[in-house]
């Protein structure tokens, strides 16, 4: 066996490793140099770029961000922060504490945090080999730079899901002047945030900012022509003219290098709120965790400020004798979607019972879930006052009256609200759902 120099490294040189720089990653091994700064920390990954918003990418393929801007984090001068990009970790060998990279080399940690994200769902549709050209997934910068190269002579577009990735990449396209169709095979956008009545004004809203919706829809079919270039989707029937296909129908943990590693539960990358794995050297944070509670719940928040908070926790816990828990699990999210605002507070409408106040038309929706007294959830569309103090009651488990989702809701003290300086006027009050 040719000798290793990484296997013979003492502990205390070795580097705490990081597998994936988003921004759960990079926060995580800022935040480990920041509280242990003699220790050493190199970030591992796959791709040549890191350190940029995901979020933006939709506004970067249509060039309407410089790449400048794109990025949260270029490297510095930090002697003891190591990067090896173009690099993906094979496996683990925990025992010795070693990386395998999949070039055949090894890396030794001391500690090890695991933030590998997320693999964009592409189904297999939309991967005919008649037809190799014109198909992008939503999730990286390479393809985000392969969409903008292709756009200028590609101007139909079509982007399966409707989740907030595909609405939010097809509010962009659309203000563009692309002819953007925007596909959802369950009956309304957001389906996996909102419900029926709450995604109704962000509907009306795609529609009028020219979005070609079509929900209860799926793609079946896709075809090219002779070079393997797209030009049609066939979508519940019907062929539409499409010759750019954005894929944004989810994400699923990027663990398959972690099957031997025995740090998989029923498959998944299963986290204590401490987000420690069950190696007491391991931490994971992000799109790739769920992280379990004492109670035996689990919560999977992948969103962006999560991956920030519980990258800045890992790397603050790696080598605290007590780690600290993360405090919040909440899906909360705030989007301006082209002038209307949403924010979604967490949880899923279908799975409790909902107290919501509209108003006709549609032009705003607020509800909140609830579990008993407990607010657990909730979503508001169009007009987002008080979301700050909801979230606040949600957090902290207060008993909620049922009123406090009307806008300027007497829950809350006079001094919140002329601080929130809210004018609204209810116009429709209605409570949906038991009230047990
Ligand atoms: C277009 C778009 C818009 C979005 N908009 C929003 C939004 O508005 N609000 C919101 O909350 N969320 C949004 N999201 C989701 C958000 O971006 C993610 O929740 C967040 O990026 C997750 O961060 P992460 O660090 O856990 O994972 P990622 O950002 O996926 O980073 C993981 C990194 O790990 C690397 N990696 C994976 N496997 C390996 C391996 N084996 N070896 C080495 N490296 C590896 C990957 O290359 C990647 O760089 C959006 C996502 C997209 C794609």
């Amino acid at each position: 066996m040719p000798f290793d120099a990484n296997r013979s490294m003492l502990p205390e040189t070795r580097p705490v490793v990081v597998a994936g720089g988003g921004a759960a990653g990079i926060n995580a091994a800022l935040a480990c140099r920041k509280h242990f700064p003699e220790k050493p920390v190199t970030i591992v990954d796959t791709q040549t770029e890191i350190g940029y918003y995901r979020p933006l990418l939709p506004q970067f393929m249509l060039g309407k961000i410089d790449a400048h801007k794109l990025f949260f984090w270029r490297p510095g001068q930090d002697p003891l922060l190591a990067l090896r990009l173009n690099a993906s970790v094979a496996s683990i060998d925990r025992e010795n504490r070693l990386l395998h990279l999949e070039d055949g080399e090894t890396l030794a940690y001391d500690r090890l945090i695991l933030a590998p994200g997320g693999r964009p769902l592409v189904p297999s549709v939309c991967t005919s080999q008649s037809c190799r050209l014109g198909v992008f997934p939503v999730r990286s910068l390479a393809d985000a730079r392969a969409v903008r190269r292709w756009l200028p002579a590609h101007r139909n577009i079509t982007i399966l899901g409707g989740g907030l990735v595909g609405v939010k990449t097809a509010v962009q396209f659309s203000l563009s002047g692309f002819p953007t169709i925007l596909v959802e095979k369950e009956g309304h956008p957001l389906p996996n945030l909102l419900s029926h009545q709450a995604a109704l004004p962000i509907e009306d809203h795609l529609r009028n900012l020219g979005v070609d919706i079509r929900t209860d829809s799926t793609i079946e079919d896709i075809r090219g022509d002779r070079q393997g270039d797209l030009k049609e989707v066939l979508i519940s029937g019907e062929w539409a003219i499409c010759d750019s296909l954005l894929v944004a129908i989810g994400s699923t943990p990027e663990i398959g290098f972690l099957e031997s590693s025995g740090l998989l539960k029923g498959g998944e990358l299963v986290v204590a709120p401490t987000l420690q794995t069950s190696d007491r050297c391991v931490f994971a944070a992000g799109d790739a965790v769920t992280i379990r509670t004492d109670d035996g719940a689990t919560h999977r928040p992948w969103t962006w400020p999560q991956a920030i908070s519980q990258g800045k926790l890992a790397g603050a816990n790696v080598y605290r004798s007590a780690p600290l828990a993360l405090s919040n699990f909440s899906r909360l999210n705030a989007q301006n979607i082209a002038g209307l605002p949403l924010v979604v507070l967490g949880g899923r409408p279908d799975q409790f019972g909902a107290v919501s106040e509209i108003s006709d038309p549609p032009r705003w929706w607020r509800e909140w879930y609830r579990k008993k007294d407990r607010m657990v959830g909730g979503a508001l569309v169009g007009d987002i006052s008080g979301a700050g103090p909801l979230h606040f009651k949600m957090a902290t488990g207060e008993i909620i009256p049922h009123d406090i989702i009307k806008p300027g809701a007497t829950a809350f003290s006079r001094d919140t609200w002329r601080h929130l300086a809210q004018k609204r006027t209810v116009r429709f009050f209605h409570v949906k759902g038991s009230l047990d």
